[in-house]
């Protein structure tokens, strides 16, 4: 029976991928096993048939005895122990959900509704590393997947409106504190009918600047206002690093011949773990909406279109319509005034679903189900 070594998954996408492979009943047909690297020793998670010890995951020899690895553990982790084990001429199957990987000329970017004819071609040809893709490009190509596989797009600028949850648990927290204060410096004002609304307003902008407000994550107030920077400076580009990733691993999930220009402006806001982009789209020659509804609802079972009114709008395009569920709703679908070969869209998606732990889960079926 083949063994599979899991580590991270305590963590926030662990956790998440965990409940998923739950609920589908993932845990069969091979020895499951459970590593920490610093709960060595206490219980593992309990599967039904009582929780074992954790396994320590810095040991090389524990580690190269499995077939199969899955890591949410973060890509320091990834840095240390995954070329140690290579080195040892370990041949057994890396997944992961960190970034470290990705970018390996050897390795596959995994999005299986989208990529499943490079994630094949990568198992006949022997890759050993499946890593899961940047939360906002594997959601942008669950939305747009069926446009790209119909070659139909010439560049693509993406602008997001991305979750607390993509900079990890304790911004999460952050965030929600950050309200809570927000919320309390208004209360009274709130509850007096006749206070007026620039004394509210007055009142909120000043919690906001002043020091009240827990800012140690996210290093500026994200409840009532947003943060338009994500991850580090790219030297020499004036780009951050996730916007680069749009163009990067899209073309790389995609294995495009020639690379299709994609970028845009990366905007952290305040919702929990949905992400939301809006697109242009510029098309390679016009296409009947008609057609391009089809072609987008049709590319996957997750993907829905949502009609272009405020009602559709309201009960269905947004996070707090999203959350928690596997769905990738995209609407507000509409040619552009700049020309008919420009297309506009809003879409939303759980970051922790399709943009973290789905395509992980997904990746270890696929590999467990290769016959190779
Ligand atoms: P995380 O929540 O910080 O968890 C990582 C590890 O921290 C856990 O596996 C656990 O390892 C340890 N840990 C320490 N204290 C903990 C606590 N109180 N509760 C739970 N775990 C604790 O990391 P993550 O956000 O899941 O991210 C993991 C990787 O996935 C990163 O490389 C990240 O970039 C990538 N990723 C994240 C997202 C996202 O939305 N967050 C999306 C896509 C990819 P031990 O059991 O070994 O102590």
């Amino acid at each position: 029976m083949k063994k599979v070594g899991f580590i991270g998954w305590r963590g926030m996408v662990g956790s998440v991928l965990l409940n998923r492979m739950r609920d589908e009943n993932d845990f069969k047909g091979y020895e499951p096993l459970f590593f920490s690297t610093s709960q060595i020793g206490q219980n593992g998670p309990d599967l039904g048939s009582g929780a074992l010890p954790l396994l320590d995951a810095f040991n090389e020899k524990l580690l190269m005895s499995m077939d199969i690895l899955v890591t949410c553990q973060g890509s320091d982790y990834t840095k240390e122990i995954y070329p140690k084990l290579r080195a040892s001429g370990w041949k057994g199957y890396w997944i992961d959900a960190a970034s470290a990987l990705r970018m390996k000329d050897d390795s596959i970017i995994v999005l299986d509704p989208v990529n499943r004819n490079v994630i094949d071609r990568g198992l006949v040809s022997g890759i050993k590393d499946y890593i899961g893709g940047n939360c906002t490009v594997s959601l942008m190509l669950m939305a747009i997947g069926g446009l790209f596989r119909e070659n139909l797009v010439e560049w693509l600028s993406t602008m997001t409106y991305q979750a607390a949850s993509g900079a990890g648990a304790k911004n999460m927290r952050e965030l929600v504190a950050q309200m809570r204060v927000v919320g309390n410096c208004a209360q009274k004002l709130l509850d007096d009918p006749a206070a007026g609304i620039l004394e509210i307003d007055r009142t909120v902008s000043e919690t906001l600047r002043g020091n009240e407000l827990p800012i140690e994550n996210f290093g500026a107030p994200l409840a009532g206002s947003l943060i338009p920077w994500i991850d580090s400076l790219l030297p020499d580009t004036g780009q951050t690093r996730e916007e680069w990733k749009g163009f990067a691993e899209t073309n790389k999930i995609l294995a495009t011949s020639s690379p299709i220009p994609i970028d845009g402006i990366c905007v952290r806001v305040g919702s929990m773990r949905c992400h939301c982009q809006g697109l242009t789209i510029k098309l390679k020659k016009d296409v009947p909406i008609n057609d391009i509804v089809g072609i987008i609802q049709n590319s996957n079972r997750w993907v829905r279109v949502i009609e272009n009114t405020k009602e559709a709008t309201l009960k269905s395009l947004s996070p707090a319509a999203v959350s928690g569920t596997l769905d990738v709703p995209i609407g507000r679908i509409r040619k552009m005034n700049l020309g008919p070969e420009y297309l506009t869209a809003f879409t939303v998606g759980d970051q922790l679903l399709w943009g973290a732990a789905e395509p992980i889960r997904r990746i270890l079926r696929i590999i467990l189900e290769y016959p190779g």
